[in-house]
């Protein structure tokens, strides 16, 4: 597969013509080829984004919602090929792609085509002498950049959004995983997008990534990515007092009381530690166990988590995939190390597994399920984003929340109990900005999502990406003289 950047609504090959290799996770082979675009391809991204804009941000919302529904047509119509292409590209089993990332794409598109005919703005009267009205007007050109874990999910949770708000879009998907973005710019041209008003340019983080955050036409940046990159990111947004909506990492507590619902927990916390291979940044990557059940939750847990079927994505009986890049296995492969000289007890996985030929080569990983470390170890507190999770007794109520509150992170967390007023209650005080009772990544669209502390900034669905992609411009009329 021979990727291009699409910009003015035409493929086209970087300024340099120069090209990245892609890797297929499954097998550890080159696949295909990217753009290595660098600052001259945002340049002409921007350029074409701003010529497009007049048209783009005067249309009536009816019209830019027809254009994003017919979007959202057409990947529906090319599901399976775009399913494919996922789990080719980023190692998800397939079904995974079939049921979940592509469906979610499709409805990003048409939640925000519907969500902005039932945009009302406010007004506020002040009496016979006059009355203010509040406009929310699109920024111009906004620049989204998206990572490789959930790629035409993310991606187009970013600029869905930004285009139904009314603003032309230069966006960059990461670099390990570009092929359904790139799938996407062809269904632009063939269902007429308008040419300019998204652009979609490939290449490495810190050449076009960076070049759209610096380049002085890009009003605002939404991220999803790594918290160092997000600092990155902030610091030279801020010196242009850009506006910045980062969805960074985290450290999710998945905590478990006494008095849960034993099964569904059990259960849930197979699918919350391991799902994507763990590279969600929901996952509840550390498990804390009332002291009481704890072993028999573990016993329960590790027998589940023994009978996942690692394999090829595409096969279906596939329950965890290939992990994203050799580099992204062999990261995780030293924090395993890393928990190891803690003194952590490895209960199951924590090796590679070797698939017969064409898969040899491709980066499978066991499911890991790690105990006997303290929250405070660097295993308990720093981001994996693999098949690792850690399995922790508290005492109390206090402990649970003081281990689930004890990173730097504040990204999500989920709570497994009966009582209904604990429930509330740890709720409330736990310091993250999504919290699930007695379910996992249950989403409504309209809801606001996002993290804490080092978990980001700002918050993405709903009329909360309409209000990040809009400017609140108030007129005041004077009526009486
Ligand atoms: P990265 O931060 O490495 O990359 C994210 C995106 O930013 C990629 O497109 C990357 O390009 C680009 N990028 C890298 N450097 C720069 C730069 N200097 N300027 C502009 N753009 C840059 O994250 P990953 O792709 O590794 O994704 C994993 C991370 O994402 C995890 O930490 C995970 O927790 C987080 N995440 C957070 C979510 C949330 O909603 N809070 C959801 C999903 C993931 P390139 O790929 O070329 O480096």
């Amino acid at each position: 597969m021979r990727i291009l950047n699409y910009i003015d609504g035409k493929l086209q090959e970087p300024v340099n013509k120069k090209f990245l290799d892609n890797y297929q996770p499954a097998t550890g082979e080159v696949y295909g080829e990217i753009p290595d675009s660098r600052k001259e391809d945002i340049d002409l991204a921007v350029e074409a984004a701003k010529r497009a804009y007049p048209i783009w941000s005067s249309m009536s919302p009816g019209d830019r919602s027809k254009h994003l529904m017919n979007l959202s047509h057409a990947i529906e119509k090319n599901l399976e090929e775009l399913a494919q292409a996922e789990s080719k590209d980023n190692g998800k089993p397939l079904k995974l792609a079939q049921t979940v990332d592509i469906p979610r794409a499709r409805d990003n598109f048409s939640f925000f085509a519907t969500a902005i005919l039932h945009e009302e703005n406010a007004m506020h009267d002040m009496g016979k002498h006059a009355f203010n009205y509040t406009l929310r007007k699109p920024l111009g050109v906004v620049g989204c950049i998206s990572p490789w874990n959930l790629p035409l999910y993310l991606f187009s949770w970013k600029i869905a959004p930004a285009l139904a708000a009314g603003n032309c879009v230069v966006a960059k998907p990461s670099e390990v995983t570009p092929a359904t973005a790139f799938l996407l710019s062809k269904l632009c041209i063939e269902v007429g997008f308008p040419a300019g008003v998204l652009n979609i340019v490939h290449g490495l983080g810190h050449h076009a990534g960076q070049a759209i955050v610096e380049h002085p036409d890009t009003k605002a940046i939404s991220f999803t990515g790594g918290t160092e990159t997000g600092k990155k990111i902030a610091e030279t947004a801020a010196g242009q007092f850009k506006k910045t909506s980062l969805e960074l990492g985290g450290k999710n507590a998945n905590i478990i009381f006494e008095d849960c619902d034993f099964e569904t927990a059990v259960k849930t916390a197979v699918k919350s530690s391991f799902a994507n291979q763990g590279q969600i940044c929901l996952c509840g990557s550390r498990i804390l166990i009332h002291e009481s059940i704890y072993e028999k939750f573990r016993e329960a847990f590790v027998e589940q988590v023994k009978k996942l079927r690692v394999g090829p994505p595409d096969a279906a009986e596939t329950q965890v995939g290939a992990l994203v890049s050799l580099a992204h296995l062999q990261k995780v492969q030293q924090y395993i190390e890393v928990a190891k000289r803690e003194g952590g007890n490895i209960l199951c996985g924590g090796t590679e597994v070797q698939l017969n030929q064409p898969y040899a080569r491709g980066y499978y990983l066991s499911p890991t399920v790690i105990d006997g470390l303290a929250p405070s170890c660097a295993t308990n507190q720093e981001e994996i984003f693999g098949p690792v999770v850690t399995l922790m007794p508290f005492k109390n109520e206090e402990e649970a929340l003081a281990i689930a509150n004890g990173t730097k992170y504040g990204l999500s967390a989920t709570i497994w109990t009966q009582n209904l007023q604990r429930a509330h209650r740890v709720a409330a005080l736990l310091e993250v900005g999504i919290v699930w009772i007695n379910c996992w990544l249950v989403r409504d669209l309209r809801t606001p999502f996002g993290g804490s502390k080092a978990s980001g900034m700002g918050r993405e669905g709903g009329r909360y990406a309409l209000e990040f992609f809009t400017e609140p411009k108030n007129i005041c009329v004077w009526l009486n003289q």
